[in-house]
């Protein structure tokens, strides 16, 4: 269950209690019950959990999400097993309950991938240049409410997506029709 706390604009969402930095490696630990696993890359190290903090800044707040890797205590290689990396997708989902009416950047990227459409095409859709849809994706930028607002639309109603496909002169696969 998400810890959270609201101040003024700015809240904070930890999934954990860890005292997280604003960035990079927050801590690194082993846990003595977890069975060690030797390094891949170094093959002498052992890899120890490790949290490091994930930054969105959706409508002027700032969502921090704590996720989880494995780093090697001898060469420092870093990697994600099977199990942190449903951990972090679950942590990540969660944060959809400070955005409100914003958008995540997986929001877009499963439009996109419902209408199998690749980013370039995409961004030709919407009207905007590959770099600023990019942007949408990695949530460097959020769209102004129109274009957001357009998302949404095509979201819920797929014939929004093919009207604006067909504006963009881009032929649709028919593999979207479910
Ligand atoms: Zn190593």
């Amino acid at each position: 269950m998400p810890l959270s706390s609201a101040s003024g604009r700015q809240r904070l969402i930890f999934f954990t209690s860890y005292a997280a930095q604003s960035r990079g490696w927050v801590y690194a630990e082993r846990h003595d019950e977890a069975p060690t696993m030797k390094c891949r890359q170094c093959k002498s190290g052992v890899l120890g959990e490790a949290a490091y903090v994930r930054e969105f800044y959706p409508g002027r707040l700032r969502v921090a999400v704590v996720l989880l890797q494995s780093v090697c205590d001898s060469c420092g290689h870093t990697r994600t097993l099977s199990a942190q990396h449903d951990e972090n997708l679950r942590r990540l989902a969660a944060r959809k309950s400070a955005y409100g009416d914003v958008l995540m950047g997986e929001d877009y990227i499963a439009l996109r991938k419902r209408h199998s459409l690749t980013r370039p095409q995409m961004a030709r859709v919407l009207g905007v240049s590959i770099r600023t849809y990019t942007r949408y994706e990695n949530e460097d930028a959020y769209p102004v409410k129109s274009t957001r607002l357009l998302i949404e639309l095509a979201i819920g109603k797929p014939e929004v997506l093919h009207f604006l496909a067909d504006k963009a002169d881009l032929a649709l696969g028919l593999r979207e029709e479910c």
